[in-house]
């Protein structure tokens, strides 16, 4: 028998399949799907198992080492997932195959047992005289058969080994997962009625693809918890999508009250034991749902049936490096391909969703209205630039009073800056000059309880000094502004109020998330301040007051979506204002008050920034009416670089005779961690061999060393 493998190499022109002969002793147990060990050259790989077959072409074929798995892990269904994947993103197969698993599912994981737990039985009453002691402990086993170790964990251990070994009790090891639960109690909500019409919508629409659009606070999470209820009773399994950071404690608890157990978690706070766990819990089909971030839309689940996509509009859903895959485009070819459902939700969908949404090529259904009936917090905007000289710091007076306020009521508040660190850039007073990491193209940024400038890009990191590295002259000086600076002005302006700061850097450790958003909610602090992790998901009923420190800081990005981007954020942060019993109020801090972004924002009117900003995309040629490619060309050599993007151009004009070619110009950061980037934006309505086209672009640099081709299909970014 000859196996076709697929192995696991970065190298991009060797992804294709290479047969290996099957010796006999692995006949049994080798199938399509599973992964195997192969020699490839002087090294040992691992790799797929793509196809069988009974001859090959190529004579002198070597044999394959051994069989990793037990089990299949790629399913056919995953297998032609892939290619698609492939065909879609240009990305290795290899590296579509690799993306699907978790990372805990490595060879060297894979024989790794969870923990033990052991359990203890009551074997036979004693003949002998026993000490008191351990009276104790038999009158525990008392109508009981069997008692686990936490229920003895006051008992002593020599005592209950002295019973273990007088053949009393017998102790078994039990398989637990590593990821243990409370048990909770049991909380089922009676919809609304507008919550129960769009669950019937949802359900017996033809459509394959629902947009639930709905403002914050309108029950969409209650809608997503009763559409997978209603798929339980048919037998059909969920996955639910949230991006990594509103993947929220809170959230997790208010499926565990409806589901209890039957939930398995995959996100990046999990270490690679409880990720391994987890994915044994869907792969040995213990759970109906998997709750996690963009790659659990992956998960081999049976019988799947709904795929819920939660803030839709989120960057989080497109991967960042390759494969660049969408998983909102992943969801949908595997509910075409099931026949399952996809549920789109959201308060601000991204334009190109609620664009299909109007066409009807998804079924829009709408939540217009609060569960709790309230209005939506009323937002008022402040003009910092007629608060130059009355203001405190980064606060303006009217923003002052509301704090004050609601921390006198008892009441919380949150604060946005969307900025981290102390100040965003360090510059010169003498020569002007700003202090640029050594490796990349931006600025550094001043961390001031560490007394050191980091570039959030490579992590480079330099003692903050006042001597100008340029002129050599004292004269540095912090300028902008971060959340560690608004935390240290809070400080003086409140001295007696208690504040969370949360960011990147105070929650780089595992858990700290978790438990500020505990602390906040058990009342231990009167503002929580942070990036844009405290604007998504989170539901706390005793804010009534949300700022937003700089509502600008977004709109200045060099990029298309700067004002949907803008849009989106203040909208989320607005939403976590009142919602519940208590009227909220939000104060957003601007210099650019006529700016219709913050405007919409402020009277939270999606569709009218959706007309307005369509118009802008139509003008500008963007989506979601042109498709977007990017070819982002890159070299240590900048003038390789560029010739090699020049190349790219010629071939695009050439063959892409219905695209608008743009460029080649330097990327946003043109040097980044030493590496030089140009870039090439394509755009196009139809043009059919495109694909095909910037295939042979990929796979000709794919053989070529000191430069290196990128594309990004519908980029979030450009
Ligand atoms: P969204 O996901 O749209 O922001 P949620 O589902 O989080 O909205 O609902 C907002 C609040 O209202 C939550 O605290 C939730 O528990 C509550 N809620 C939603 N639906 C109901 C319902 N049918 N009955 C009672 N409370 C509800
Ligand atoms: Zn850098």
């Amino acid at each position: 028998m000859i196996a076709g493998v697929l192995v696991e190499i970065t190298n991009k022109s060797l992804d294709r399949v290479f047969d290996y002969v099957v010796p006999d002793h692995l006949i049994d147990d080798i199938k399509v799907g599973k992964r195997v060990e192969v020699p490839f050259g002087p090294r040992t790989l691992v790799g797929f198992v793509l196809e069988l077959k009974n001859s090959s072409d190529i004579s002198n074929l070597k044999e394959i080492f051994k069989v990793l798995d037990k089990e299949v892990i790629l399913n056919k269904e995953l297998l032609d997932l892939g290619r698609y994947l492939h065909k879609t993103t240009l990305a290795s197969l290899v590296s579509c195959y690799q993306i699907m698993l978790p990372k805990g599912l490595n060879v060297k994981s894979n024989n790794k047992v969870s923990k033990k737990l052991k359990k203890l039985y009551y074997l036979n009453d004693i003949d002998r005289k026993i000490t008191t002691k351990q009276q104790k402990i038999v009158d525990l086993f008392k109508n009981k058969e069997k008692l686990s170790r936490d229920e003895l964990k006051d008992v002593s251990s020599s005592v209950l080994n002295t019973l273990v070994k007088n053949n009393v009790l017998r102790v078994e090891e039990v398989e637990v997962y590593r990821l243990g639960y409370e048990k909770l109690k049991r909380k089922i909500n009676h919809l609304t009625n507008d919550q129960e019409k769009v669950v019937d919508n949802i359900l017996y629409t033809d459509k394959i693809v629902s947009l639930l659009y709905g403002v914050t606070g309108s029950g969409k999470t209650e809608v997503y918890m009763e559409l997978i209820a209603r798929c339980l009773t048919k037998g059909l399994k969920s996955i639910v999508l949230v991006p990594e950071i509103a993947l929220t404690p809170q959230l997790i608890k208010r499926f565990r009250e409806r589901f209890g157990n039957n939930i398995a978690l995959l996100h990046s706070a999990l270490s690679e034991g409880e990720k391994y766990d987890e994915y044994r819990k869907i792969v040995r089909d213990e759970v109906d749902i998997v709750i996690g971030a963009r790659s659990a839309v992956f998960a081999p689940l049976k019988n799947l049936g709904l795929i819920i996509i939660d803030e839709c509009h989120s960057d989080s859903y497109k991967q960042d490096n390759n494969p660049r895959y969408n998983a909102k485009d992943v969801a949908i070819k595997r509910a075409e391909d099931l026949g399952a459902k996809v549920v789109l939700g959201s308060a601000t969908p991204m334009l190109e969703e609620y664009a299909r949404g109007l066409k009807n090529v998804f079924n829009l259904v709408t939540l217009d209205k609060r569960v709790n009936g309230k209005e939506l917090p009323k937002v008022e905007l402040i003009d910092m630039n007629k608060e130059v000289g009355k203001s405190k710091g980064y606060f303006s007076l009217p923003l002052i009073d509301e704090i004050n306020k609601t921390i006198e009521k008892g009441e919380q508040v949150i604060l946005l800056l969307n900025r981290r660190g102390y100040s965003s850039f360090v510059t010169c007073s003498n020569c002007g000059e700003s202090v640029k990491c050594p490796n990349c193209d931006i600025t550094l940024t001043y961390h001031k309880s560490s007394n050191i400038l980091r570039c959030h890009y490579c992590g480079y990191a330099t003692k903050y000094e006042v001597t100008c590295p340029n002129c050599h002259e004292d004269s540095l000086k912090d300028l902008g502004v971060g959340t560690e600076k608004i935390e240290e002005e809070l400080k003086d302006l409140f001295p007696v109020s208690k504040i969370i700061r949360m960011d990147v850097d105070t929650t780089s450790r595992k858990g700290a998330h978790q438990r500020m958003i505990d602390d906040f909610s058990k009342g231990k602090a009167n503002i929580l301040l942070g990036t844009q992790m405290v604007a998504k998901g989170l539901d706390f009923p005793n804010v009534t007051l949300v700022g937003v420190i700089n509502a600008d800081t977004s709109l200045m990005l060099p990029d298309f979506r700067s004002s949907e981007k803008t849009f989106d954020l203040l909208s989320q942060v607005a939403g976590r204002a009142g919602r519940a019993s208590k009227s909220g109020k939000v104060i957003f801090q601007t210099f650019n008050s006529d700016n219709y972004a913050i405007r919409y924002a402020k009277e939270n009117d999606y569709k009218s920034f959706y007309k307005e900003e369509m118009k802008v995309r139509k003008l500008m040629k963007y989506p979601p009416y042109y498709y977007l490619v990017s070819l982002n060309i890159s070299s240590k050599d900048s003038k390789l670089a560029l010739v090699e993007a020049k190349k790219c151009e010629k071939v695009c004009h050439k063959y892409l005779d219905k695209t608008i070619i743009l460029g080649p110009s330097p990327a946003t950061i043109f040097k980044k961690q030493n590496i030089y980037h140009y870039q090439l934006i394509l755009k196009y309505q139809y043009q059919d061999n495109i694909y095909e086209v910037l295939e042979k672009l990929v796979n000709y640099y794919a053989t070529i060393n000191k430069v290196n081709l990128e594309v990004d299909f519908n980029p979030i970014h450009l």
